[in-house]
């Protein structure tokens, strides 16, 4: 949905996180966020055969901030996630820092001026900064509109807004923004989804359990979200749970090409167990999860019944289960029902007859209720 957000980014050089400002205000709060780029290049690897390549994800996420959480910056009451090992991906201390891009390119230029006089170290350092100087800190920050910011309107919002929190998460998402493969490699259509990160990058249950940097990514996520946005509507275990099971439907698919009735059985569980996605975290799990889905539908694997809703076998022109493949027959319960709802006027007009005449009747024979 906001993949052109990510169309407008000017800066050229990746290590760069922008920076995401609104010119206006929701109930009071600034829309604050942030978009990372995130490089795998484990999962197009194949040393073996001399083949590297790289995949560039963008991960985007968007908060409504007080002034109240600006201050609880400052006072450094913010969680920091140093580790020992890994990539350090998150500088969450400076987390949605600035309320304005003003603010933020104001304190750019005094971080420049500040370098200079240093080097210079006198008072006579120069203190005029050029167009392009200029130019740089604004690009490393994009301004959205109000109805880009992923503001929904729901239980959710209205509870943490009258809770006066002081930072309330909207959405998240991830989009693959470059792929880069040697010459002769060639490219799998799967590359440019994303529900390859679970796939490849969270422990699978045969494998020996790895810590890899992208375990850590979706584990540092989680703890910021928790204890930086006091975010606690989805339990570490079922988020664990949602994003390992995702991955390992996706690797079995990629793996195998191919689908089985046990594998439809899973992937129908996990839709129902994911749970509401009105939660913006729970979103996010959707997002890998339905990504899933929709390479399986566009590879002609399954079809979602219009009656239940489960996903199950495709086949050409197929829009239910059916009780050879899917062990349940929707095509027939669907149109009976649709039989019921074609008729309803002329069996109640029916109905109606009948009690009018047996009213008449009763009253001929004198027969009192
Ligand atoms: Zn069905």
């Amino acid at each position: 949905m906001r993949k052109e957000i990510i169309n407008r980014i000017k800066c050229e050089d990746e290590s760069v996180r922008i920076e995401i400002f609104c010119n206006r205000q929701y109930k009071g709060y600034y829309v604050r966020g942030h978009i990372d780029t995130i490089q795998d290049s484990g999962s197009v690897h194949d040393p073996m055969r001399g083949l590297f390549g790289s995949i560039n994800y963008r991960f985007i996420i968007t908060v409504l901030v007080s002034g109240t959480y600006q201050e609880r910056i400052k006072r450094g009451k913010i969680r920091s996630f140093q580790r020992d090992v890994g990539f350090e991906r998150w500088n969450a201390e400076s987390m949605f820092a600035w309320k304005t891009q003003k603010e933020f390119i104001d304190e750019r230029k005094r971080w420049l001026l500040a370098i200079r006089r240093k080097r210079s170290n006198s008072r006579t350092y120069n203190r005029h900064i050029p167009e392009w100087q200029e130019e740089v800190f604004r690009n490393e920050n994009l301004v959205i509109d109000l109805d880009e910011a992923g503001i929904t309107e729901n239980s959710y919002l209205e509870e943490s807004v009258s809770a006066k929190k002081d930072i309330i998460l909207l959405d998240m998402d991830f989009f693959v923004d470059e792929i880069k493969l040697t010459n002769g490699q060639e490219m799998r259509h799967y590359l440019k989804r994303i529900y390859t990160i679970p796939a490849f990058w969270c422990p699978q249950e045969k494998e020996e359990f790895t810590l890899t940097d992208f375990y850590h990514w979706f584990d540092d996520l989680y703890e910021i979200l928790y204890f930086n946005l006091g975010y606690d509507y989805l339990a570490k275990r079922k988020y664990n749970r949602i994003l390992e099971s995702t991955g390992r439907l996706g690797h079995e698919w990629i793996e195998s090409n191919t689908i089985s009735k046990h594998y439809l059985k899973r992937l129908n569980q996990l839709k129902k167990g994911i749970g509401d996605s009105t939660y913006p975290l729970t979103n996010f799990c959707y997002k890998f999860f339905d990504d899933l889905i929709d390479d399986l539908t566009t590879q002609k694997q399954i079809v979602k019944c219009q009656n239940c809703g489960d996903f199950c076998k495709y086949y050409r022109n197929k829009k239910f289960c059916s009780l050879t493949s899917d062990g349940k027959n929707c095509g027939k319960s669907a149109s009976n029902d649709r039989d019921y709802q074609a008729h309803k006027p002329e069996r109640q007009a029916k109905a109606a007859e009948y009690q009018r005449k047996r009213r008449a009747l009763m009253k001929k024979l004198g027969v009192k209720k």
